[in-house]
């Protein structure tokens, strides 16, 4: 599994962060860094619903 984000659309609401902090995280700068672009398979159901939560469908999940 890996985790593209469009960062053309990311509006950096940290609404993926609220749902997987262990991969998402909105810094102070206002930029929205990916912690682990290539999550464990036991991630998929948490990355799904974070991408699913997305209010701009930023998030894709590839494989
Ligand atoms: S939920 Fe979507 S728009 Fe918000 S920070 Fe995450 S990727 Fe960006």
């Amino acid at each position: 599994m890996r985790i593209e984000v469009d960062f053309d659309k990311c509006q950096s609401n940290a609404v993926c962060q609220a749902v997987a902090p262990a991969i998402f995280e909105v810094r102070d700068d206002g930029y929205l860094y990916v912690l682990d672009e290539t999550p464990s398979e036991d991630l998929r159901a948490l990355v799904d619903q974070a991408a699913r939560a997305c209010p701009t469908q930023a998030i894709t999940i590839v494989d």
